[in-house]
């Protein structure tokens, strides 16, 4: 099964992707991930998608869709993935339907988390991610804080802050996002794969209640 995680810069796609990636022992592939990952190691894909990443763009489709394209390749995602920030654009999309169609034709459902813009950027200027990228846990230090503040509940490692998580990047991301995502959650929906959660972020157990939501949708679409 391939699972389409869709949602806003600060949704909580990323933490329900790595939940529901442990549930169903699929692969997790963030482009997000990917990218910063190549930056950090200074590679050639880093250094390129820099140059736009930093300036709240997004990476153009050639380099983004041959990335994802070839780690679809590999021998640990044959029964699939969680695909977290891909697809962005409707280009993206199709070019992941047909790439799905051609060489692994299994189920594929889309999840969208539905959240209002202000609530979202709310949280992103609040959100910190623990910098050992084995574990890499989110938190929010308001709403989701962690025991002690700097530090990571599960390994002990100190959280960090992005460099693209302040407020003007985020609006701008989030136009990106809604320029964007319309054609894609239309793409899904006609094509009766969409499955969309309103998640009540206020609640302290948003992350669970997300999960049972998307079990519960994937039990009766298998
Ligand atoms: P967020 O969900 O907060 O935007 P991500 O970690 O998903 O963060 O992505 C960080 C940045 O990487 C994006 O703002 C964008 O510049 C780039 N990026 C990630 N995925 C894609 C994609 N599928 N297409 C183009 N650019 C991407
Ligand atoms: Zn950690």
């Amino acid at each position: 099964m391939y699972i389409i995680m869709l949602g806003a810069p600060g949704s909580g796609k990323g933490t329900l992707a790595k939940e529901l990636s442990k549930e169903y022992n699929l692969v997790h592939i963030s482009t997000g991930d990917i990218f910063r990952e190549n930056i950090k190691k200074q590679t050639e894909l880093g250094k390129e998608a820099d140059k736009y990443i930093s300036n709240g763009l997004l990476v153009p489709d050639e380099i983004t869709i041959g990335l994802v394209k070839s780690r679809l390749s590999e021998d640990d995602v044959k029964s699939g993935a969680i695909l977290d920030g891909f697809p962005r654009t409707a280009k993206q999309a199709e070019e992941l339907d047909m790439f799905i169609r051609k060489n692994n034709p299994i189920n594929t459902v889309a999840v969208l988390l539905d959240i209002p813009d202000e609530d979202l950027i709310k949280r992103v200027v609040k959100r910190v991610t623990c910098s050992n990228k084995e574990c890499g846990a989110i938190y929010n230090t308001e709403f989701r804080p962690s025991k002690v503040p700097g530090i990571c509940d599960i390994c002990g490692s100190k959280l960090v802050k992005r460099d693209d998580d302040n407020e003007e990047t985020v609006r701008g991301r989030l136009k990106i996002y809604h320029d964007n995502s319309k054609e894609i959650i239309k793409y899904y929906e006609d094509k009766n794969i969409l499955f969309t959660v309103k998640p009540n972020i206020y609640s302290p157990t948003v992350l669970e209640e997300n999960i049972s939501k998307v079990k519960g949708y994937l039990e009766t679409h298998k």
